[in-house]
C-alpha cells in the first residue's frame, strides 16, 4: 500500500489483457466457430478491463492514506490520456459523421462522461468515476460496507447488461432502466461496473493475506468454467443486452488476482505503458489493417480470415505502441533519477519487519488476556506515525495511545479505526472533537473530569490514578473523587490506569517504590469493586513496567520505546530481555569534501582546529533534523564505509562536518550512518546505535528518536 514491490505477474498479465481487448474488437475465431468466438471474446476476454481496474485499485485504493497525491496523479494522468485519445480519434468521428448528429452538445457531454466519443475509450471515464467512487466508499465506510455498496451497484448493472432479459418484461423496472439508458448506453460504466473491481484491488493490497498458487489456480479454473456456462446460458436465453457483466466475473477476478500476486520479483515496468498504448491505439490498428487490405487487394486474407486479421492488428498495434511507451518510460526515468527517491540529503529508514517482530515478541510476553497498546505519540517516537500506525493495525494490534488530541485526529485522517487513547490533556472545549473522532480521553483529575462532564457530550474515558509519580491523575487516596466519576452522566469510563515513575530501574529502593505504586493502584480497584462498581480495563505498565514487572495481570500494556526496539539507555539491565530489534536508522549523504591545512578551524565558534592537514566531509544533516548538537566536537561518531569517524567542530542546524582524514577512500556521495538500526556492533564498541548516541548526547533514546522526522523523509524497508 505504501511500499512498491515488483509485481511481475500483474505486469505480464497487462500485456495479455491488452491482447484480450484487441480480441474483443477483432473476433479472431469467427471464421472457425461462432460459439468459440463468443466464449473467447464475450466471456473470457471480459477479464481484461476488470483486471485493469483491479490493478489501479491495488495501487490506489486503501483504507489508509496520508494524502491524496496518488489519486490526484491518477486523475491527472488518465484525464490527459483521455483528452489526447478523444482528439486522436476525432478525425475518425468526423469521417463517420459523429459531429453531424442532432443534439450534439448534450450527447457529447453524455459521451464524455460515460460512453466516450469512441467506443473503446469508455474505459477511461469509467476508471476515473470508479476510482473516485471506490475511494469515497472505503474512506467513508469500512471495507465490508464499501464492498456491499459496490456489489449492489454491480447488481443493478448486471440487470442492464447480461441479465437484462429478466427485468425487460417487468414494467416498472424496465422503465427505470430505460431512464438509465437515456443517460448512458450501457451499465458497464464507472458507476455500476468499475467500483467493485477498484475495491477488490484495494482490498488485496490492504489485506496482505494471500491464497496459495494451487488454491488460486483451482478457484480460477472453477470460476472460469462457471462464467463460460453463465455466458452461454444467458446468450441462449437471449437475455443479454450487452455481455460485459457476469456474476462469475467477481470470483474469476479474485482468484486471477491472487494467482498473479504470487509472482513477484523482476521489474517489468515497461509493460505498463506498453499495454496501455496497445489499448488506446489498437482501433487505429484495425483501421490501418483494413485500409491496407483494401489498397493491396488482400481483403480475403487480412480481413476475411478472422485469426489473421487479429494477428495483423495485434502485431501492428504492439509495434506502433512501442514508440510512445518507450518515450514515456524514458521521460519517467529521468524524473525518478532526479529525485533519488528521498535519499539525496538525509533520511530515516524504517524497518517495518523489525516493528512487527517487536510487536509479536512483546505480545508473547503478555498473559493471554492482556493486549499490547502501541504508543504512537510524538510522531511515533519520530519514526513517522503513518507507516507505523498502518503497519501495527495491519499486524492486528487493536489499541493505540497518543499524547494529544491532534495526534489522535491525524491517525483518524490516515484511516486508522483502532481504539485511540489520549494520554495527555485535552481542552474541554474540544470535547465535541473527542466525540467526532471517537477518541478516548484520559481523566487527569477531579476538576477536569467535572468540567468535561459539564460539556454534555458523551465521552469515552480512561481514569488515571496518581500512585506516586505526581504528574497526572486522581490521587489514589481520593476514593470519593474516583467513585464519583462513575456516576457522571457523560463520562463513560472504559479504563483505569496508572504510570510507574521508576520501572526502568532495578535498584532495590526503586523496585520497592514501584511495588508500592502497584499496591496503591490495586487498592483503588479493590475499593471500587467493594462498592459494586464493575471494573473497566486496567493498565499500569509501559515498556519498562513490562520488562521489569512482568507478573502483573492487566488488560493492556502501553508499549512505546520497546516497540521501537531500543533500550532507553545502553546496558540497562532488566528482568526480561526479549530479542527486540531497532526500527529506525538515520542516514545522510556526503555532499562535499574539503582539504584543509593544518591549523584550519572548522564551524561555528572555531571549536575544532585541524592538528594536521585534514580531509573534512560536509554532511547535510544537523540538529534541525534531530541530530543532537550535544554531539559536537568528536562526541558524536558516525559510520562511513565501515569506519567509525568523529564529528568535527560544532553541529549546525542543517549541516555537520566529519573528519575523514583517516579514511582516504571516502568520497562525495557516500552514505553516512548517524544512528544505526542494524547490528554493526554493540554499544560497547562505540557503534552509533540509538542508545549510545542518546547516552553520548546526555539523553535517552526516547528523546533522541522523537526529535527525528519532522524534516526527514521516511523510507520504508
Ligand atoms: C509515553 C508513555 C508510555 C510509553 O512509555 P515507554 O517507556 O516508551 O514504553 C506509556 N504510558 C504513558 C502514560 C506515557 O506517557
Amino acid at each position: 500500500m505504501y511500499k512498491r514491490k515488483n509485481f511481475s505477474g500483474i505486469d505480464l498479465f497487462r500485456l495479455a489483457a491488452a491482447f484480450l481487448v484487441v480480441a474483443i474488437h477483432t473476433s479472431p475465431l469467427t471464421t472457425f466457430s461462432e460459439t468459440g468466438d463468443f466464449i473467447l471474446t464475450r466471456v473470457l476476454a471480459r477479464l481484461a478491463v476488470p483486471f485493469f481496474f483491479m490493478t489501479s485499485g491495488f495501487f490506489l485504493i486503501s483504507r489508509y492514506a496520508r494524502d491524496t497525491d496518488r489519486l490526484e496523479h491518477f486523475f491527472k494522468k488518465t484525464g490527459v490520456i483521455y483528452v489526447g485519445a478523444i482528439l486522436l480519434y476525432a478525425p475518425v468521428n468526423l469521417y463517420s459523421g459523429y459531429f453531424q448528429q442532432s443534439l450534439l452538445v448534450p450527447n457529447l457531454l453524455k459521451d464524455i462522461l460515460f460512453n466516450s466519443t469512441f467506443y473503446h475509450l469508455w474505459y477511461l471515464p469509467a476508471a476515473m468515476t470508479g476510482a473516485a467512487l471506490a475511494w469515497y466508499l472505503v474512506r467513508k465506510y469500512d471495507w465490508k460496507r464499501a464492498l456491499a455498496t459496490a456489489f449492489l451497484l454491480y447488481g443493478i448493472g448486471l440487470f442492464g447488461d447480461s441479465y437484462y432479459g429478466i427485468i425487460r418484461p417487468i414494467p416498472g423496472i424496465s422503465a427505470f432502466y430505460a431512464h438509465l439508458f437515456q443517460l448512458f448506453d450501457h451499465t458497464r460504466n464507472g458507476l455500476f461496473f468499475a467500483p467493485i473491481f477498484f475495491l477488490m484491488g484495494g482490498l488485496a493490497a490492504d489485506h496482505p493475506h494471500r491464497l496459495s498458487v494451487k488454491v488460486s489456480l483451482a478457484g480460477l479454473g472453477i470460476s472460469l468454467a462457471g462464467m463460460t456456462l453463465e455466458g452461454l446460458i444467458l446468450h441462449r436465453l437471449a437475455f443479454q443486452r450487452h455481455d460485459s457483466m457476469y456474476l462469475f466475473l467477481l470470483p474469476c477476478m479474485y482468484f486471477l488476482f491472487q494467482f498473479l500476486l504470487a509472482f513477484q520479483g523482476k521489474s517489468l515496468a515497461w509493460l505498463r505503458p506498453l499495454s496501455q498504448w496497445i489499448y488506446i491505439l489498437h482501433p487505429l490498428g484495425i483501421i490501418t489493417v483494413r485500409l491496407a487490405a483494401r489498397l493491396l487487394h488482400l481483403q480475403t486474407v487480412l480481413v476475411g480470415n478472422s485469426l489473421i486479421h487479429f494477428l495483423a492488428v495485434g502485431i501492428l498495434s504492439f509495434t506502433v505502441s512501442l514508440i510512445p511507451a518507450w518515450l514515456q518510460i524514458h521521460f519517467q526515468k529521468k524524473r525518478a533519477d532526479k529525485k533519488k527517491a528521498g535519499t539525496d540529503r538525509a533520511w530515516l529508514e524504517i524497518d517495518l519487519k523489525h516493528l512487527t517482530h517487536n510487536a509479536r515478541i512483546l505480545q508473547k510476553l503478555l498473559p493471554d488476556s492482556c493486549q499490547l497498546m502501541a504508543v504512537l505519540k510524538a510522531n511515533a517516537y519520530g519514526h513517522g506515525d503513518f507507516a507505523i500506525a498502518v503497519c501495527l493495525e495491519q499486524a492486528g494490534i487493536k489499541n493505540f495511545a497518543v499524547a494529544t488530541i491532534d495526534e489522535g485526529i491525524r491517525l483518524r485522517h490516515y484511516g486508522i479505526r483502532n481504539d485511540i487513547l489520549i494520554l495527555g490533556y485535552t481542552d474541554v472545549g474540544r470535547a465535541w472533537e473527542l466525540k467526532k473522532y471517537d477518541l478516548t480521553q484520559t481523566l487527569i483529575d477531579g476538576e477536569y473530569t467535572y468540567a468535561l462532564n459539564l460539556q454534555g457530550i458523551p465521552i469515552k474515558a480512561h481514569l488515571k490514578i496518581d500512585t506516586g509519580m505526581h504528574r497526572l491523575g486522581f490521587d489514589w487516596n481520593d476514593m470519593d473523587g474516583i467513585r464519583s466519576v462513575f456516576s457522571m452522566k457523560y463520562i463513560h469510563v472504559q479504563g483505569i490506569y496508572s504510570h510507574l515513575s521508576c520501572a526502568d530501574s532495578l535498584d532495590p529502593s526503586d523496585v520497592t517504590f514501584t511495588r508500592t505504586q502497584i499496591r496503591h493502584f490495586y487498592q483503588v480497584t479493590e475499593g471500587l469493586e467493594a462498592v459494586g462498581i464493575p471494573l473497566p480495563k486496567l493498565h499500569i505498565q509501559s515498556s519498562y513496567g513490562l520488562l521489569n514487572a512482568p507478573d502483573l495481570h492487566c488488560d493492556y500494556v502501553r508499549a512505546g520505546i520497546a516497540l521501537y526496539g531500543v533500550p532507553s539507555l545502553p546496558g540497562l539491565s532488566t528482568v526480561l530481555h526479549p530479542d527486540l530489534r531497532p526500527v529506525l536508522t538515520l542516514k545522510a549523504r556526503i555532499i562535499l569534501i574539503r582539504q584543509v591545512d593544518k591549523g584550519a578551524q572548522i564551524g561555528y565558534g572555531r571549536c575544532f582546529t585541524a592538528e594536521r592537514e585534514s580531509r573534512i566531509a560536509i554532511v547535510p544533516v544537523g540538529y534541525g533534523d534531530g541530530y543532537p548538537r550535544n554531539l559536537s566536537c568528536g562526541r558524536g561518531k558516525v559510520w562511513v564505509k565501515g569506519q567509525l569517524l568523529p564529528v568535527a567542530g560544532r553541529i549546525c542546524m542543517d549541516q555537520l562536518a566529519v573528519d575523514v582524514t583517516d579514511a582516504p577512500e571516502v568520497a562525495v556521495g557516500d552514505v553516512v550512518t548517524l544512528i544505526d538500526g542494524h547490528f554493526h556492533g554493540s554499544a560497547a564498541d562505540g557503534a552509533p546505535c540509538a542508545p549510545s548516541v542518546a547516552a553520548s548526547s546526555g539523553s535517552i533514546t526516547n528523546e533522541l528518536l522523537c526529535r527525528m522526522g519532522s524534516r526527514l523523509p521516511v523510507i520504508i524497508r
